[in-house]
């Protein structure tokens, strides 16, 4: 299996030789050359499989170049009841990913019972163990450097820590996180993870990694690298769920099901497309936006037109909180028929645009590709802060399940899109823990709290303190990285 870039300028690449990358070098995201298919007989054999050995069975179609033992031995490792048991007290943590009916045909898909108690841990852990497996093959090191506002940071610090040859630096907002997002990172003592609190915003923390990452030299000499959301590794370890829900959900492989996916980068969302591509029956992909809607407007309408941080709101389900979705442009790639000239157009429009909100970067209406979008199965809609109050709320007086703001945004967007007769699969990514904030608005009550995460605020906490000056941080990456 090789992988290709979605700009279509770039020597074709193996699974081991991207996962250590980023965007490929003409500044398009790698795919596979071409999905791997699934027989009939593949589903049937998969309906029981444990969740390690699925994801063994879906990821050696896409880690070739991996021997299968060391495959198997990483998933088995990466995969057990032991990493996803911090969810709630009554979930079946054998299952690592449990499907909890709220009535017949509606489903929540547990994806949050790793350590931060987000879906992020379900790519991000198996991420953590293939960099020291591959790492450890090249006899190198990698210092990760990255800028958070929440669950991005806190997935990759719990996935990193103590890892050979594996180094976190990680810039957050000083004083601009939930204290339970504050104690989540900053409570690590593992000697491989730096705490960075930038005195500024999130914008600040992200343009000093850009000033990093633009400066080559440096870049090269420190082994920087990232683990943002666009990480192929990231994406096709996301691939495996969308089979184990669909295998819990239904009672025989002639059924279709819909999902519904709390969408901000489009990370998520496209591996449910690359399972439905495989083969797996989706019948529907429900993309749910807060009010940043910038994907439900291009569903709608085909209109693609970032908004800019300028133009992006700041909303309590803050995850999904994107101006523009770095993902998309993998099924932009599909949509126009794998055409890498008409995305390289396509991102030009982007560039030139650049978030000017009152400007599409491209409009697809009337055009052939508007006619293939319904053959791709999406639905779209959007959520307020006062649907997902009242979501909340529902959910919580009807069946007794408090779930977090973006999953409600998920349940609210999936009731109201899916076909008649489909049953709904809405994916939980996140625990109400993580947002006390509006669950308390909702609810009128603190969120439940796994028993991990009892006492967490009062932990001794390790964190360093920096203004926003890119030669302070290199100096720090400098200090604390044997060159
Ligand atoms: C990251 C995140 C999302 C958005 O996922 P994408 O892959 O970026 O679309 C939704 N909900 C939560 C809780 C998240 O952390």
């Amino acid at each position: 299996m090789k992988y290709i870039s979605t700009r279509g300028n770039s020597p074709a690449k193996t699974f081991t030789e991207i996962l250590l990358g980023g965007l490929a070098p003409d500044g398009g995201l790698y795919l596979p050359e071409e999905y791997p298919q699934v027989t009939r007989d593949e589903l049937d054999a998969w309906r029981d499989l444990s969740y390690a050995d699925l994801a063994f069975a879906v990821l050696s179609k896409f880690a070739t170049d991996i021997p299968a033992d060391d495959l198997k031995a990483i998933l088995d490792k990466t995969y057990t009841a032991e990493v996803y048991n911090k969810g709630r007290a009554d979930s079946d943590f054998s299952q690592i990913t449990p499907l909890r009916t709220l009535t017949p045909g509606v489903h929540l898909l547990e994806l949050s019972n790793g350590p931060t108690l987000a879906f992020k841990d379900m790519a991000m852990q198996l991420l953590g163990n293939l960099f020291e497996y591959a790492l450890a093959k090249q006899h190198q090191e990698l210092n990760i450097l990255g800028a958070t506002s929440g669950d991005t940071g806190s997935a990759a610090e719990y996935a990193m820590r103590g890892k050979q040859g594996i180094r976190v630096f990680m810039l957050s907002p000083n004083g601009k996180m939930s204290a339970f997002q504050r104690a989540q990172m900053y409570s690590l003592q593992d000697p491989n993870i730096y705490n960075i609190a930038i005195n500024g915003m999130f914008d600040d923390a992200q343009d000093m990694v850009k000033a990093v990452s633009n400066d080559h030299a440096y870049k090269a000499a420190h082994k920087i690298g990232t683990v943002n959301s666009i990480n192929w590794g990231r994406v096709s370890a996301q691939i495996v769920y969308y089979f184990k829900g669909y295998f819990a959900a239904t009672e025989s492989n002639d059924e279709q099901v819909a999902f519904s996916v709390p969408s901000g980068n489009f990370g998520n969302i496209c591996a449910g497309h690359i399972a439905r591509m495989m083969g797996l029956p989706i019948g529907q992909l429900i993309l749910a936006t807060n009010e940043n809607d910038v994907l439900d407007e291009f569903f709608r309408t085909g209109v693609y037109r970032p908004r800019g941080t300028a133009h992006t709101y700041q909303t309590s389900s803050p995850s999904m909180d994107i101006s523009k979705a770095s993902n998309f442009e993998r099924f932009i790639f599909d949509l126009v028929g794998r055409d890498g000239a008409k995305v390289r157009e396509f991102w030009a429009n982007v560039d030139r645009a650049a978030g000017n909100a009152d400007v599409a970067a491209f409009d697809i209406k009337g055009t052939a590709y508007w006619d293939n979008l319904p053959g791709f199965c999406f639905a779209s809609g959007k959520s307020t802060h006062l649907d997902r109050l009242k979501t909340i709320r529902e959910l919580w007086e009807e069946y007794g399940v408090m779930v977090d703001t973006h999953t409600a945004d998920g349940l609210k967007v999936g009731l109201e899109q899916r076909r008649p007769g489909l049953p709904l699969v809405c994916l939980e990514t996140a625990l109400p823990a993580k947002f006390a904030e509006t669950i308390q608005e909702a609810l009128g009550r603190e969120p439940e709290r796994p028993a991990s995460t009892v006492g967490l605020e009062d932990l001794p906490q390790r964190v360093t303190v920096m203004d926003a000056d890119v030669a302070v941080l290199k100096a720090f990456i400098t200090a604390n990285v044997p060159v």
